[in-house]
């Protein structure tokens, strides 16, 4: 084996990164203050340049779902490289892993789904599926049938597409999106829109904005809806239980595709394989990314319903495809990953030991002075901070209060990421109920500090 790597001071790591422009980041900023360098992880916990521990509540990027340091998983990859490094999945050619992934993901995921699409990130597998969308309603001479339909504050990535099908408007405004043939609808976020209405209500009137987008372009140029079952970096918004039985309802009377983002969801994260099993979503086609391979080895997987594939497989050649589609040693280190999953039944301890246990624990921050409001499915949650509890009147500027909490979340050795104010948690599916006391201890420092700080008793 390789001896160990020396690595470079903070201080040296921090000069050399300077000209790294990174994601979702003022990196003018970013020049002046050096970045925050991760050296290491272990389990749940990550360690900086400087060896501080940190509890990593938030799963890398939502994807480490197995936890890090797993050596099997290194293994895999390692076996992999010298065996097959690369090959590609053209021209009628696959390999082992690949192929055992395919019969993995098609028997694993709900009963319409036996046919598998891949690509190298959630966003690329969102942007094949409007193709594949755009081609479906062409090969059924509806071609008029284009316009996708998402929600506002949706997120599906960062390409021209999948930042088009997402409604975030910060990142619409930089450069001229959405691209035409997108439209976008309210978000069943009824913490903050619900007004006096129920949840079940509000779920209902939050669907039927869909039949109204529907109507008003007309249904002969609405091909899909595309939407994430818990949306993820909108700020973990679980819609109403009556939410989604609408919008499939809906879907089916106007002739629309269903696309379920399960980017975040998949692999476990709700305390089901897939949110569309807790939902009853039957959709057309389903985004898998993220926890497929734990963020150990970048891959998406788009799954594809039959009636869409028999459609598809009778245009001659799919003239599409990515250099690294199926690659290799991501599709090996996906199995070992969904073999980890099952063998230590990690959904199963969500489903009703760890995922029960943390919302019990997070509804202690209910009577924090600065906590609206608590909601978690499994190990997907939020605690949203607002001004005043009894009105849900939120801070102004939106934002900062959030941005306080994370740092000191940060200083304390906790990682959680703040959206707007509402600070979100999605913790490896490996927490251990102790993990989940540790989290409640460092989130209370954090969020007391907080309020001390922006004046909120
Ligand atoms: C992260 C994410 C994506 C984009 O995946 P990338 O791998 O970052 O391209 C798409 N959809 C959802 C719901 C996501 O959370």
């Amino acid at each position: 084996m390789t001896a160990a790597i020396k690595r470079n001071s903070t201080a040296e790591l921090q000069a050399l990164d300077r000209q790294h422009l990174h994601p979702f980041t003022d990196n003018a900023e970013l020049a002046k203050i050096g970045s925050r360098v991760i050296a290491k992880a272990e389990g749940t916990y990550l360690f900086d340049s400087d060896g501080n521990k940190m509890l990593d509540a938030f799963a890398g990027l939502w994807c480490v779902n197995i936890g890090y340091g797993r050596k099997s998983m290194a293994q895999v990859g390692y076996d992999q490289l010298l065996e097959l490094p690369y090959y590609n999945t053209f021209f009628k050619t696959t390999h082992p892993p690949v192929a055992e992934l395919t019969k993995l993901l098609v028997d694993m995921t709900p009963k319409q789904f036996n046919h598998v699409f891949y690509g190298l990130s959630g966003s690329d597998a969102n942007d094949t599926i409007v193709r594949m969308v755009r081609t479906y309603w062409n090969l059924k001479k509806q071609p008029t049938k284009k316009t996708i339909i998402s929600r506002w504050n949706g997120y599906h990535g960062s390409t021209m597409v999948a930042a088009s099908l997402g409604g975030m408007n910060y990142m619409h405004a930089l450069a001229d999106l959405p691209l035409p043939g997108h439209a976008h609808i309210r978000q069943p976020y009824w913490y903050g829109d619900g007004g006096d209405m129920s949840p079940d209500e509000f779920g209902k009137v939050a669907a039927k904005a869909l039949e109204d987008k529907i109507l008003e372009l007309g249904a002969e140029n609405v091909a899909a809806f595309i939407g994430e079952p818990i949306q993820g970096a909108g700020g973990v918004i679980i819609p109403p239980a009556t939410y989604w039985p609408e919008i499939q309802k809906i879907c089916k009377k106007y002739d629309l595709l269903l696309i379920a983002d399960e980017v975040i969801c998949g692999f476990g994260r709700t305390g089901y394989m897939f949110a569309s099993e807790y939902f009853n979503i039957e959709a057309d086609f389903m985004t898998l990314a993220k926890g497929l391979t734990s963020g150990y080895m970048p891959l998406s997987a788009i799954m594809v319903a039959d009636r869409v594939a028999e459609v598809l497989n009778s245009c001659g050649d799919f003239n599409h495809g990515f250099t690294y589609s199926g690659h290799p040693v991501s599709c090996a280190v996906a199995i070992e990953n969904i073999r980890i999953i099952r063998e230590e039944k990690l959904v199963e301890r969500v489903h009703s030991e760890t995922g029960p246990y943390l919302a019990k624990r997070l509804e202690e921050f209910r009577d924090h002075p600065l906590v609206g409001e608590v909601r978690s499915l499994g190990f997907v949650g939020a605690i949203e901070l607002v001004k005043d509890k009894k009105a849900r009147k939120t801070f102004e500027p939106i934002g900062q209060t959030g941005t306080i909490c994370r740092d000191h979340c940060v200083k304390n050795g906790l990682i959680m990421r703040a959206t707007r104010d509402t600070m979100l948690m999605s913790p490896p599916l490996m927490w251990t109920n102790a993990h989940i006391d540790e989290f409640m201890k460092l989130a209370k420092v954090a969020l007391d500090a907080t309020a001390k700080d922006v004046g909120v008793k």
